[in-house]
């Protein structure tokens, strides 16, 4: 076994990764960056569209055009009633100090911007984790990728260690370290379709809850709307998303009836244009689908509604240049939509607001070990409306900075031998099982009980049902599972036979805080709670384990400057209301 120190280990090779890397160096901490996928092209980063959001002053400050009657207030009172109220207003409001700063040095770092308007800039997020990237390099971050870090060594109550794979030989690596920061996304593959990539497996998550670390906020996963469900080609693409942002279009349900019409015509407008397309679109999709006019392969209809055909192909070819979307192409599509077919699509879960529960400086309640970007509990609250890639760049520089900070003033000792065999031994586990059930089969079953029982729309019963499939999952399925080979290197059912621990885990989590909200806010809607309840659950769902299992507890939500408001309101009016509290600027944001 190879053994690797360093003072802050930081663990993911996407936005939030690296801008902690940046900042760890900035602190003078010896920085080691180890990603499970190729360095900036894994994990949800480079598939951002993206945009990098701050408030119109902020802009101007980057010498964009901005919206000058625009202020830090306006933006943060947008977040927080867009979050609904569950939004811990500390970090919101540290996000939309801090934005501007992220925008400036992204650019320095050498990020193009191709497009602006008064409270973002669009690039790509390839061009934005390139830029961080080759700072976080040019800084002198060693980096080692193909590698998973698969458990975290805590010792005299602080985190010193880590135990971990090399993909490319099999061969186990041991971490010592002072301080570890968890970067490591969402929990994309729980679902179907996936729209991150195939890393994205909770292990963050599941590895710092394991460790002891509290979990926040759970229950909350926003799926993007209007994603294709068929053809298998296109499962997964949001192509259709970014279709009806830009060239707009309406939902058909299987009885090609226009089911949105049963809304309040201003709810659907705004929704429409804003980031409230994501939660409310999958909403009402995946209420359609519940109630039996979903289409044959478990969507509804996409279709270019009263756009004039012409009109809405030369928006689409604006940005789809010969219907080709990143060397793909989609020109079938494009036909389906002008003979009024209509595509079949979903909600796809595509941003996970659970995740470690943070602090001010987003250390968790582990000594030594931060969160940041998707992994750590979302500043967002119960709905994202700014751009979850500038969340990653403003929470990967202050837990950067903590962590590489806290390494220095806090040397922890070795990670004790029993600790590193015990970690090294459940491994390797799997390899010592050459034969059994493929893993394949119960990751399926997974993903289609988890978008169906733990999708936009939840029920009480449903999620009791879940659990029981999880547990049987655990305690019958998982013993059985053997792999074809047991070679070391680059053996695929080896990493995957360990990351479905962690994906039963972390929809466990999940499952449990969506049972216990009896209330619906944001992108949780309970079908028998569908009241928001503001008297009762403006707080948030904390879990960490305990001798007899999870341990749950409330916390009140932490509130600045913007109280919340009170009483109970049916959920679509909650939604209305929110939605019209936003500010006279920044339309899209
Ligand atoms: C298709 C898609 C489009 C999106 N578009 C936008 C957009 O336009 N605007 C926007 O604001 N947001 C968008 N988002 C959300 C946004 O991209 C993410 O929230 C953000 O990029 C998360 O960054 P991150 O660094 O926290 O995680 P990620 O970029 O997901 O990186 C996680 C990293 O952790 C690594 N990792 C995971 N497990 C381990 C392990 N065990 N050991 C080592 N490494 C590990 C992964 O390999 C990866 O490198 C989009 C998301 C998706 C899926």
């Amino acid at each position: 076994m190879k053994t690797i120190r360093t003072d802050v280990l930081i663990v993911g090779g996407g936005g939030a990764g690296f801008r902690a890397a940046i900042a760890a160096r900035q602190a003078n901490a010896e920085t080691l960056l180890v990603s499970k996928g190729p360095l900036a092209r894994c994990g949800a980063s480079p598939m951002a569209g993206a945009d990098l959001t701050c408030h119109g002053l902020g802009m101007r400050q980057a010498g964009f055009f901005g919206e000058p009657r625009d202020s830090e207030e306006k933006f943060f009172s947008d977040i927080v009633h867009q979050g609904c109220f569950l939004n811990d207003q500390p970090l919101a409001e540290r996000f939309v100090r801090d934005g501007p700063q992220r925008l400036i040095e992204t650019l320095e770092w050498g990020c193009e911007p191709y497009l602006c308007d008064e409270r973002a800039i669009f690039t790509s997020g390839v061009g934005i984790v390139d830029a961080h990237l080759s700072e976080a390099r040019r800084l002198g971050t060693s980096f080692l990728d193909d590698t998973a870090v698969l458990e975290l060594i805590v010792h005299d109550g602080q985190v010193c260690g880590a135990v971990g794979l090399d993909i490319r030989s099999g061969e186990i690596l041991r971490f010592d370290c002072h301080a570890v920061v968890l970067a490591t996304g969402g929990w994309h593959k729980a679902y179907t379709p996936v729209t991150g990539s195939k890393e994205l497996t909770g292990d963050g998550v599941a590895m710092a809850y394991r460790a002891g670390a509290k979990v926040a906020n759970m229950e909350f996963v926003t799926f993007a709307c209007n994603v294709p469900v068929w053809p298998p080609v296109w499962r997964g693409s949001i192509v259709t998303y970014a279709m009806s942002l830009m060239c707009g279009g309406t939902l058909e349900n299987a009885n090609r009836e226009r089911f949105l019409d049963q809304y309040d015509p201003e709810t659907v407008a705004i929704a429409s244009s804003t980031e409230w397309n994501k939660s409310f679109f999958s909403f009402a999709t995946a209420r359609e689908i519940r109630a039996g006019r979903g289409t044959p392969h478990g969507g509804v209809y996409y279709v270019t509604g009263d756009t004039p055909w012409p009109e809405f192909e030369a928006r689409a070819l604006r940005s789809y240049p010969d219907w080709k979307v990143k060397g793909a192409d989609f020109s079938e599509l494009g036909r389906m939509l002008r003979d009024g077919e209509g595509v079949e699509v979903a909600g796809a879960a595509e941003y996970f607001e659970g995740g470690v529960l943070v602090d001010d400086r987003f250390a968790s309640s582990v000594p030594g070990l931060f969160a940041a970007g998707e992994c750590a509990m979302s500043l967002f609250g119960a709905n994202r409306v700014a751009a979850a890639t500038m969340e990653m760049l403003v929470s990967g520089a202050i837990a950067g900075t903590a962590a590489g900070e806290f390494a220095q003033s806090h040397p922890s000792s070795e990670p004790p031998e029993d600790r590193v065999r015990t970690a090294t031994e459940a491994i390797e586990a799997p390899l010592r099982k050459p034969s059994g059930h493929g893993i394949g089969h119960l990751r399926h079953d997974l993903q289609e009980a988890a978008s169906a029982m733990l999708g936009p729309v939840r029920c009480g019963e449903e999620l009791e049902a879940f659990l029981r499939m999880l547990e049987d999952a655990r305690s019958d399925r998982l013993p059985n599972l053997g792999l074809s080979t047991t070679t070391r290197s680059y053996n695929k059912e080896w990493i995957e036979s360990l990351e479905i621990e962690n994906l039963l885990l972390v929809l466990e989590l999940s499952a449990r805080a969506a049972l216990e909200r009896t209330e619906s806010r944001g992108v949780h809607y309970r079908e028998d709670h569908p009241i928001t309840d503001n008297d009762g659950w403006l707080r948030e769902i904390v879990m960490s384990p305990n001798r007899d299992g999870v341990h749950v507890e409330h916390r009140p939500v932490r509130v600045t400057s913007l109280r919340p408001p009170s009483g109970t309101q049916p959920y679509l009016e909650m939604v209305r209301e929110m939605m019209c509290a936003h500010s006279d600027v920044g339309g899209h944001h």
